[in-house]
């Protein structure tokens, strides 16, 4: 059987016939937030039951980069460099600084607690937007159980006053979010389909002229599993973490292509040299695929 299957002739020149799925480590038990440090040569992801962030470094194989991490869970970099971290057990967003001391971004709204902030992107504007589903304090698995004391949401930092607004509140169980190449989409996962099944599994908001999002309407709903982490490519096109791998969908919500996993897919980023490697979290094992593609990351 072959490592993909296209759905769209395109998706043949997406993928390379000789760079097939590889697995490069394994025996965690849920890993989730890769994020790509091209300065470093490394990349960094999750272990959320083992509190701590791991490091893998091409050539040189697994480390561990921070434990306990506070059961963090998704990652990305701001536009300095700087590493955003969505911690389950702290119910926060972390960023890390030059000198590794944690800067709280984001713990609490209207005086409550977060419920537990799952993934993060950055704009170019700075502005960060997370999401804060309830799965963090659902059991002691990958945080902490607690009463839940916030709807579950999307939420953006301002850059310029660290404000914390509440943008999205429409969504069943937000988690992975991406902007378009231009930034006037936003792509957000709904997890909610594996609770209830007549939510869409991604939605796409325009960006207003004042930066927010409105006019949310379903983009994909994809078989088999639910969307969880997505990231974009340089054309635009969205892809996500599925049930039997990732899943290819192009900017007019057509699925093009599916890679195929052995486990199932938590979420993905792009790296590389040239952005041009998709790093892959998996259940228990961390997975890799050189593409003809590349994504689109920042820094
Ligand atoms: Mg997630």
């Amino acid at each position: 059987m072959s490592f993909y299957r296209a759905e769209d002739p395109i998706f043949e020149t997406y993928v390379l016939a000789n760079a097939p799925l590889k697995q490069l480590a394994s025996g965690f038990d849920w890993v989730e937030g890769p994020v790509w440090f091209g300065d470093a040569g490394c990349l960094l992801f999750s272990d959320i039951p083992n509190d701590r962030i791991l490091r893998w470094t091409p050539g040189s194989g697994l480390s561990t980069f921070r434990q306990p991490s506070g059961y963090a869970n998704g990652h990305t970099r701001d536009r300095q460099g700087r590493l955003l971290s969505c911690e389950h057990g702290g119910r926060r967003v972390t960023r890390t600084e030059l000198d590794g001391t944690l800067t709280v971004i984001a713990d609490r709204f209207e005086g409550k607690p977060l419920n537990s902030p799952n993934d993060v992107v950055v704009r170019s504007d700075g502005s960060i937007w997370f999401t804060d589903p309830h799965y963090g304090i659902m059991s002691d698995y990958e945080g902490y159980k607690a009463e839940q004391e916030q709807p579950n949401a999307v939420y953006r930092v301002d850059p310029a006053t660290g404000a914390i607004e509440r943008v999205i509140d429409d969504m069943h169980a937000p988690n992975g979010l991406a902007f378009s190449p231009d930034e006037r989409l936003l792509y957000v996962a709904d997890t909610g389909r594996m609770h209830r099944a007549d939510q869409p599994d991604i939605r796409v908001y325009q960006m207003d002229t004042d930066g927010h999002p409105v006019a949310g309407r379903s983009f994909h709903k994809l078989e088999p599993g639910a969307a969880d982490g997505i990231r974009v490519d340089g054309d635009g096109n969205l892809w996500s973490s599925a049930g039997d791998g990732v899943h290819c969908i192009a900017p007019d919500g057509r699925e093009l292509g599916r890679i195929f996993v052995p486990e199932r897919v938590s979420n993905i980023c792009f790296g590389g040299r040239a952005k041009h490697q998709l790093y892959i979290t998996a259940t228990t094992g961390l997975y890799s695929i050189t593409l003809n593609r590349r994504g689109i990351q920042h820094p």
